[in-house]
């Protein structure tokens, strides 16, 4: 049977195919966008804002190629500055979670509507979900008005994508759809999406790493980064809360998301049969925890917390931040138990 629950999602545009960026200047004009300011990250991320803005043509205010990941209070601030010096109308953001992270806190301030050309399979696009760090801590928030309202979907953009940043970004990816199958917050809607991202992810992730030529793993890639961020949408759990207590003490934002997922998986498998079948399902039988850690250790990617500079003595305070948070679904998650997932993957 299934459990009372609530779908409210905001509808957005989604254009996806192969070259679908030329299409950003007529898509910004049914938006009614005459002066958008292109928000991307530094380096080649400047490079492809630059190309979208002459794209987008008189439409284009500015390019703004200063985004940084977790979205750092100072700039955010910058942001917000850009986009009234620029006396933009609307947000174009090209690039991975972090351009359209920094997009969303302009939005979140100005109310200007987005529209994202993402590069990663971070899913950010398609979620209300928004944050700003400052120091070791983030503060998240939903809004519907920094839900982009138009997504362009180019595979060819993210053929160059490196090996790292496809498998860190596709398993940060089905860490949502894992998420999305407990969250008490799960619909009907959400678990199908969440399913069918899954089995997309499996199959074409470890191809588009192998491969990152390889245009229909590419494409299958970002059909799942979608629906996985629409699954996301409705919630979070120790996952999600995990990575996020981690990300305010520094540490890259996916990778963090892969090294941590396949002990969370097992953590929160044990006593909920329920999920465990939903998952092995979308597994295509496979137990969920050892195919996850199966393709951590296949990729090329930090596998330890270790590695990435985490540092062993802030294990007792992000296990106390979490525990704080009173997570109940689809276990209890108190602080010993979030001390013992942070030392198996230190
Ligand atoms: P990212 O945006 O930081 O990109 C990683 C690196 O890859 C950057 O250097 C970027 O320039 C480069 N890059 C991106 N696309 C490329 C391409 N096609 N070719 C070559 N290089 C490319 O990484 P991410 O994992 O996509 O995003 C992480 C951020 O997204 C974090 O701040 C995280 O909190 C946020 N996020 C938010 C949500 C949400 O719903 N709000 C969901 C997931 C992630």
């Amino acid at each position: 049977m299934v459990a009372p629950f609530v779908h409210d999602a905001p509808s957005q545009r989604l254009v996806f195919g192969p070259g679908a960026t030329a299409q950003v200047a007529a898509e910004a004009a049914r938006l009614s966008a005459e002066r958008a300011l292109v928000i991307a990250t530094p380096g080649s991320g400047a490079r492809l804002g630059a190309r979208v803005a002459e794209l987008l043509g008189p439409r284009a205010a500015d390019l703004h190629a200063q985004a940084a990941m977790h979205v750092p209070r100072p700039v955010a601030v910058a942001g917000i500055a850009a986009a009234r010096a620029a006396r933009a109308d609307a947000l174009v953001a090209v690039g991975g979670g972090s351009a359209i992270g920094l997009a969303k806190a302009v939005a979140h301030e100005l109310g200007l509507p987005i529209l994202a050309i993402p590069t990663t399979y971070s899913g950010s696009e398609a979620t209300a979900i928004f944050g700003i760090s400052e120091g070791e801590r983030k503060t998240v928030g939903r809004d519907a008005k920094v839900m982009p309202r138009t997504i362009i979907y180019d595979p060819e953009l993210t053929l160059a994508l490196p090996a790292a940043t496809t498998a860190a970004s596709g398993m940060n990816a089905i860490a949502h759809c894992v998420e999305a199958l407990w969250v008490a917050e799960r619909t009907p809607v959400t678990s199908a999406f969440a399913a069918e991202a899954l089995r997309l992810f499996v199959a074409a992730l470890p191809r588009a790493v192998a491969d990152g030529n390889d245009a229909a793993a590419r494409g299958d890639c970002l059909t799942a980064a979608w629906l996985a961020g629409a699954a996301l949408a409705t919630g979070t759990g120790l996952h999600h809360k995990l990575a996020h207590v981690l990300g305010g003490f520094g540490l890259p934002h996916a990778e963090t998301h892969a090294i941590i997922l396949p002990q969370v998986t097992r953590f929160n498998l044990a006593g909920s049969p329920e999920v465990e079948a939903r998952l092995a399902a979308a597994f295509g039988g496979r137990d969920p925890a050892a195919t996850l850690a199966a393709m951590l250790q296949a990729f090329p990617i930090p596998r330890r917390l270790s590695e990435l500079g985490f540092d062993r003595t802030k294990i007792e305070s992000a296990a106390e931040q979490v525990a704080a948070i009173g997570i109940r679904t689809p276990r209890p998650a108190t602080a010993a138990n979030v001390r013992a997932l942070l030392t198996e993957a230190f």
